[in-house]
């Protein structure tokens, strides 16, 4: 055998592959909730080609990593993640048009208010709602009886196999909150959405209408992570539900009984476990009082699913994501 192939092979590190990676970065600090131990290793991708690097450097490296977006769908255990947290902040979009592209990293809120300036039509509904575009596609976030879904005309991604593809609207699988990139876990890099001439007053007027809303009936004067569980599916609850939540049925986006009247009606509202409490506002919403530990909004959340499955018999289920 040659020398030089007995040479043994040194171990790529990741100080070589992703040089401006931080160690030990508190994750509570990157969660609206407020809640959630060290990562490892931390990477602030400022542009979608460092997203991609960063990916395909911890494939190689064969660790663990997960994309965070603003953190405001995520419950990070207390004891942090063992591997790498990449941050997504590419945030670069352009308008043209009746369309924008813009990078997974851009804020929802942004992409509203543009939208809007300009006398866009498309994503009024999401007047309030957190976070960036990645994590709207991935979960095709919703509210006010829009989705994201609505408006997308196609998706940027890097696959399992590190090729970046395109998928057109229909590929993309949307349903109530998933899409083919949370069943597969594709990265999202960026997106084309489309809008409608509208008139820029009204449409101002419907996106601050749902700000005001938010501000009104959600607690958002608590650290939280939005609604935690899925709203119930009307068809699929039980006769005697059905009967018993009827006037309460609304349509968003399909027929669904507001999960947050169920946990009311099951005499859980203000239930506390440590410092998470479920809201006394909104019984969907668990909230952190100061210093609440992801241990005590896990009891919590066993505590509803199990009340609701007895008192019930529906099966709840969560629509944060938890790491
Ligand atoms: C006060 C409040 C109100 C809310 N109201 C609503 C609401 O009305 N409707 C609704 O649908 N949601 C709501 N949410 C939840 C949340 O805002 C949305 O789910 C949002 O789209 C999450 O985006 P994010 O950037 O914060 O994602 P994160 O919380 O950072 O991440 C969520 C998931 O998406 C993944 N992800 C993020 N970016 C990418 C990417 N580029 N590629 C692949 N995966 C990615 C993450 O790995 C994670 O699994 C609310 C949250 C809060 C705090």
């Amino acid at each position: 055998m040659a020398k030089s192939a007995q040479k043994k092979k040194k171990p790529k590190k990741i100080e070589n592959l992703l040089p401006e990676t931080q160690r030990s970065v508190l994750l509570k600090k990157h969660t609206t909730f407020r809640v959630g131990g060290f990562a490892e290793y931390f990477f602030i991708a400022k542009n979608s080609d460092d997203l991609v690097r960063a990916v395909i450097a911890a494939r190689e490296l064969k660790i663990p990593f997960f994309i965070l977006g603003d953190g405001s769908n995520l419950l990070v255990s207390d004891s942090g993640f063992q591997g790498l947290v990449i941050k997504a902040r590419n945030n670069q979009y352009k308008i043209e048009h009746q369309k924008i592209c813009a990078d997974s990293g851009v804020a929802v809120s942004v992409l509203v208010k543009e939208s809007v300036k300009r006398g866009l039509s498309g994503l009024e509904w999401a007047g309030g709602l957190p976070g960036t575009l990645g994590g709207a596609i991935r979960g095709n976030a919703g509210a006010f009886g829009g989705e994201i879904k609505d408006n997308v005309v196609e998706v940027e991604f890097l696959d399992n196999r590190n090729k970046v593809r395109k998928f057109s609207n229909k590929n993309c699988a949307f349903s109530y909150r998933s899409s083919i990139f949370k069943k597969k876990s594709f990265i999202i890099l960026s997106v084309i959405i489309k809008f409608q001439k509208g008139d820029r007053n009204k449409l101002s007027k419907v996106a601050k209408s749902h700000i005001i809303y938010r501000r009104t009936k959600h607690p958002l004067n608590y650290p939280n992570a939005g609604s935690i569980f899925k709203n119930c599916d009307f068809k699929k609850a039980p006769k005697a539900i059905k009967k018993r939540f009827l006037s309460v049925v609304k349509k968003d986006p399909f027929p669904i009984i507001p999960t947050a009247l169920v946990i009311l009606e099951a005499g859980l509202s203000g239930k506390r476990v440590g410092n998470a409490q479920i809201s006394k506002k909104h019984s969907n919403y668990i909230v952190n009082l100061g210093g609440a530990k992801a241990s005590d909004v896990k009891k919590l959340i066993k505590i509803v699913k199990d009340t609701v499955k007895n008192k019930f018999n529906l099966v709840l289920e969560e629509e944060i994501q938890i790491i």
